[in-house]
């Protein structure tokens, strides 16, 4: 099965994506961990995006694609956490390979800011939350009603416990269709 994960930052995208993957051994991509592990290594693409990824802004499109069309490359299942981010990203995506269903995790927009401040990552400053939040809204929001047009877009409501959001999810992705 082929599976993105979409939702605001601080949604919980990441920690969720975590639980599905190793309960249903399905092979999950996370492009902000990625990142950030470029960041570390110190790597040329870590450089680039590091620039990108401490205002808050995306990392450009050419360089995501690359990223996720080497790690999907050879996949029978996996759980797209953080991509696509745009809507070109999601026409390119579509490209390489074919999805069955996007999960959308909610969550509303005061619960995403005390979340993400409560995070404390280095991208996690109010300003750059601010940032990141705006960029959601212009650029990734779109996607929702994209997936919805193709009727493989599953909403989830992301507020309460995180077992009780696996368990919605898991339902989702269980059920035939
Ligand atoms: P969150 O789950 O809080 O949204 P992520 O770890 O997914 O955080 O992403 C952190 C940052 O990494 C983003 O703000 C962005 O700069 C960069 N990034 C991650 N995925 C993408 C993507 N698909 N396209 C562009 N930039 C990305």
């Amino acid at each position: 099965m082929h599976i993105i994960f979409l939702g605001p930052p601080g949604a919980g995208k990441g920690t969720q994506a975590e639980i599905i993957s190793k309960k249903y051994n399905i092979k999950k991509i996370s492009t902000g961990d990625i990142l950030r592990s470029e960041m570390e290594n110190g790597t040329e693409l870590g450089k680039i995006a590091k620039q990108y990824m401490e205002k808050g802004e995306l990392v450009p499109d050419e360089i995501m694609i690359k990223i996720i069309e080497n790690h999907i490359k050879n996949l029978n299942s996996f759980i797209l956490d953080g991509f696509p981010r745009t809507l070109n990203q999601a026409l390119e995506l579509e490209k390489i390979t074919k999805i069955d269903k996007v999960i959308y995790i909610n969550v509303p927009d005061e619960e995403i800011k005390n979340r993400l401040l409560k995070r404390g990552r280095l991208d996690d400053k109010p300003e750059v939350i601010e940032n990141r939040i705006k960029v959601y809204r212009e650029q990734t929001q779109v996607l929702i009603d994209y997936y919805k047009k193709k009727g493989i877009l599953y909403e989830i409501d992301g507020m309460g416990s995180i077992e009780e959001i696996s368990k919605r999810i898991e339902s989702v992705l269980i059920n035939p269709t």
